[in-house]
């Protein structure tokens, strides 16, 4: 079984690049450069440099004793959350915005759901002096007023998407409509690893330092670079990508993702794509989407705003449905009380995206030497008005 793209931008059969004729022109620039671009090595110095003097990595390996303690083994948090404007988000938009500059672009745009992409977007913009676009749901600008306001202070345009639900596939269909209509001059930097080839595998590869650094981080503390479990939660999936990537042909590392079961699976309220997801394209990619039976997509739920995306990046399905990796779901409360229980024992405030991962440890039944690495995704500090609102005070955790 092959985990990496094939020539025409597939993983098995999910991938490829569907999109409108108008588009065919920007995607095609961008596919024919992009692995020159990656593997030159003044890019590759610009942006390890980048990531070790901006973004502050390597981030440490950190073993984690409490929390070891309380769910067996040794368990290992990557952490992402240490990472300037506090995720792994940052890790793609450095890459994209040197591989817009190499395209000669002075433009750029992106979509954004929570903000964090576009906060992200926004920061790399400012560091690069390039002008910068994002589009956002009104009902998301909202929702997410501190990143709107962290988007302007980065002298970031945030303009509103008024159609459909506006929410993230509407602010999707106005940045690519831009794109149309801006073709020269402008770089579309999507933030996960979705959208038509090449960006999965492009976003992918940017996400990939952090197997890398994984792989001598462990080999340092544990003498062995391989892992028993590997885990992450998954939106579209770039931080469990990034997790991954050099793990794929190490059959004995096993892969775990955790999903957003939102008010649980089958209520009616969830973001589990894997479980209520079916063969559909979305974003200019076949791959697994919510959909209802015309086709429409169904809006997602979760209580983080960073996992309710309706579809799946395409490496991620072909992982799922080849068993390579394994699913497990946590629901809003579940990942409320893993985000409590991380920061009661080891001082470590996690976002809300990445408590789903923390609420899946208790499934593993983890033997004493087996080893875990988690990707902490991100920090809480965004989520701390959700956390204060839903600690319910008779908790375990009081
Ligand atoms: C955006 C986000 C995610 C989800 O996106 P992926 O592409 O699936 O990684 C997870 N964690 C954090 C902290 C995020 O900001």
């Amino acid at each position: 079984m092959s985990y990496e793209i094939d020539p025409r931008g597939y993983y098995g059969e999910y991938g490829g690049a569907y999109i409108p004729e108008m588009l065919h022109a920007n995607i095609e620039e961008l596919r024919s450069q992009y692995q020159e671009i990656m593997a030159d090595p003044s890019f590759q110095k610009e942006y390890n440099t980048l990531l070790r003097n901006y973004v502050g990595r390597p981030s440490p390996l950190y073993l984690a004793p409490r929390l070891s303690a309380k769910h067996g083994g040794k368990i290992y948090l990557k952490r992402e959350d240490l990472n300037h404007t506090g995720a792994h988000k940052i890790n793609n938009t450095i890459g994209q915005i040197l591989v817009a500059k190499r395209l000669h672009k002075t433009r750029i745009i992106a979509e954004t759901g929570a903000g964090q992409h576009g906060v992200a977007t926004a920061t790399v913009c400012a560091l690069m002096n390039l002008e910068c676009v994002v589009y956002m749901g009104s009902t998301d600008i909202e929702r997410q007023a501190p990143n709107v306001a962290r988007m302007k202070m980065l002298g970031a345009k945030v303009r509103p998407a008024t159609s459909g639900s506006q929410t993230l596939k509407d602010a999707t269909n106005e940045a690519i409509r831009d794109w149309i209509n801006n073709p020269h001059d402008t770089h579309y930097i999507i933030g996960s690893v979705v959208g038509p080839h090449p960006y999965p595998d492009m976003v992918a590869k940017f996400q990939a330092i952090i197997s890398q650094e994984t792989k001598q981080q462990l080999l340092e503390q544990e003498g062995r670079e391989n892992p028993d479990y590997l885990l992450a939660c998954v939106g579209g999936g770039s931080n469990a990508a990034g997790l991954v990537y050099h793990y794929l042909d190490q059959n004995d590392v096993k892969i775990i993702l955790a999903e957003a079961a939102g008010k649980g699976v089958h209520s009616g309220h969830s973001a589990a794509t894997s479980i209520l997801g079916s063969l559909g394209i979305i974003h200019g990619s076949k791959t697994l989407l919510m959909q209802d039976k015309d086709g429409q997509i169904i809006e997602p739920y979760s209580i983080s705003a960073g996992l309710d995306y309706p579809g799946i990046g395409p490496l991620l399905a072909h992982l799922i449905s080849s068993k390579r990796a394994k699913v497990y779901s946590a629901t809003d409360q579940e990942a409320l009380e893993a985000a409590i229980e991380l920061s009661r024992y080891e001082g470590i405030i996690p976002a809300l995206e990445t408590a789903h991962a923390l609420a899946v440890l208790p499934h593993l039944n983890l033997k004493t030497d087996e080893i875990v690495v988690l990707n902490l995704s991100g920090r809480g500090d965004k989520d701390l008005d959700t956390y204060i609102d839903n600690i319910d005070t008779r908790s375990n955790f009081q």
